[in-house]
């Protein structure tokens, strides 16, 4: 019998019950390895309660209590990570080492919140005034929520609950429903690790249960990642209701290829970037910029190269490079961009539509795909496609590079490969894009910066996990303070106070 994922509240799985269940598909054999069970309303309703009902006791336990229960959790997350790993390539699709990746970054999150008391220290400034001392001190709100999506299943949640609740809140997460395993195992590694009960709930379920969170009246905030027409729906309905929001959402992330780069380092460092985890990555590069036809021409015959050693298969073997799409669904969308890049006339040189591979006939497997002479109207060139497919235009000088980058309506990552310092700085200050590398093709911040892009890659102000988290997740008290003494009794004053 398929194996029935249910739900996380108040410390324990819930067995599923509500009779509705779909299916999770492992990627890389199309079979069904887990139904998963959409929380109802009610099923909610209680997450929600539940935590509630855990906030006033957490709320006042001692920040450094609480980092005692991260510092056991990144030790179980190690002493765990094969099974945790083996659960996302088997839900995910992605091979194994990257799949350890994914977690050693989400790891790094749950370091950084061992050390969170000393960000919520607060500030103090004695003698504002006569006998007067002011502060700031950093309150919780309360319940907040995690919406997130399938491409990081682990590492996604870890960027918010554990900066969530050091900070004093309870929470109440709602994974990707197409692979929340990872996600739920670590619930549960947390209330090893001795988390409280109704801390940290998890409940799974689609826009259903979403809309019930952003309808509440008890979710305080919410921290959505995903694509972004559902970012902006979700932004707005949580602002509608008053909630705090920071929606992340999709991209199209470019890199600039200048004349002088090292093409060596260039050709290994897109491969990886545009194809690793099969390009379902939002920092992945999916467009280069060619300055020139010189590095156009070079790129696009040693990329082609690269191609054609690139190994795909099944994400449980560590031998391959590339593991499958997520869907069948996904896969048609792709290729159907594919298509469409073909009827636009792009240069269509790789094709990885047809690929087939031995043993794994029903994996949802697509090829690396390399366009070349790709046109900026070209829909492979507006949307973002999410797959394995690199699109190169070829452009005459770095400002027209960075003049399209900026015109487009993603900003989340980008990338100049050059050793022209001037010119990196230049584009370091000029580029409209949230999170920028200089050889570095990933550059997703550690887990000490924050993590967001710009333009309609981010919807709200702050970004995720890092010191952003903790102003997210908090809210300001300013205390000004005095103890009246005999000798500071002062008549009633009615001009605005000041030091004059
Ligand atoms: P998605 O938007 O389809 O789903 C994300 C989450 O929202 C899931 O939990 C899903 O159940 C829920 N959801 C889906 N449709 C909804 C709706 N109509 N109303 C309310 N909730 C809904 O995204 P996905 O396919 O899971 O993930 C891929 C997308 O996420 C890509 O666009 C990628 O760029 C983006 N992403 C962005 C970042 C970032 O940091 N900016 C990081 C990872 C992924």
């Amino acid at each position: 019998m398929t194996t029935q994922v249910g739900q996380f509240i108040n410390g324990q799985q819930v067995a599923p019950q509500d009779g509705n269940l779909i299916d999770i598909h492992n990627p890389s054999t199309g079979a069904v390895c887990r139904q998963v069970e959409m929380a109802s309303s009610a099923r909610v309703q209680h997450a929600i309660d539940t935590a509630q009902a855990a906030f006033p006791a957490w709320r006042a336990t001692p920040p450094a209590k609480r980092a005692q229960v991260m510092f056991r959790l990144k030790q179980l997350l190690e002493q765990h990570s094969d099974k945790i790993c083996a659960l996302i390539s088997e839900e995910h699709g992605k091979v194994l080492h990257d799949a350890k990746g994914e977690l050693q970054r989400g790891i790094e999150n749950v370091e950084f919140a061992c050390g969170m008391p000393q960000l919520l220290k607060g500030e103090h400034s004695k003698d504002v005034g006569p006998g007067i001392d002011a502060w700031c001190e950093f309150q919780p709100l309360g319940v907040v929520a995690g919406i997130t999506p399938f491409n990081f299943p682990a590492m996604v949640p870890l960027w918010m609950w554990p900066s969530a609740i050091m900070c004093g809140n309870t929470f109440v997460l709602k994974p990707s429903e197409k692979d929340p395993s990872s996600a739920l195992f670590i619930a549960e590694l947390a209330a090893e690790a001795g988390l409280p009960p109704g801390v940290l709930n998890v409940v799974n379920g689609d826009k259903a249960a979403v809309d019930h969170l952003l309808e509440d009246s008890t979710i305080q905030a919410v921290s959505f990642v995903g694509s972004t027409p559902v970012a902006e729906a979700i932004y707005k309905k949580a602002s509608e209701n008053g909630k705090r929001c920071q929606a992340l959402g999709g991209a199209k992330n470019h890199a600039i290829v200048m004349p002088d780069a090292d093409l060596d380092n260039v050709v290994n460092a897109l491969m990886g970037a545009a194809y690793g985890s099969c390009g379902e990555r939002c920092m992945a590069i999916s467009v280069v910029l060619a300055v020139g036809d010189e590095v156009g021409d070079a790129l696009r015959v040693r990329l082609s190269q690269q191609v054609e050693t690139l190994k795909v298969g099944a994400g449980c073997d560590n031998s391959n490079d590339m593991g499958p799409l997520i869907s069948e669904a996904h896969y048609q969308t792709v290729a159907n961009f594919i298509e469409s890049g073909v009827s636009q006339e792009a240069d269509l040189v790789c094709d990885g539509r047809g690929l087939s591979v031995e043993g794994y006939e029903n994996g949802y497997f697509l090829g690396a795909t390399l366009f070349d002479h790709v046109k900026p109207h070209m829909d492979i060139y507006q949307k973002e496609i999410f797959g394995p497919v690199l699109v190169m235009l070829r452009v005459p000088d770095m400002q027209s590079a960075v003049n399209l980058i900026n015109e487009h309506e993603y900003g989340n990552g980008t990338c100049l490969f050059t050793r022209d310092g001037e010119a990196a700085r230049y584009f370091i200050d000029q580029v409209q894009v949230g999170m920028v590398g200089v050889n570095v093709p990933l550059p997703v911040p550690v887990s000490y910066h924050s993590f967001g892009g710009w333009k309609r890659s981010l919807f709200g102000d702050l970004h995720a996990y890092g010191p952003d988290s903790v102003r997210f997740y908090t809210r300001r008290k300013a205390v000004t303070q005095r103890w009246p003494s005999a000798n500071l009794r002062e008549g009633s004053q009615f001009s605005f106070p000041s030091h004059s």
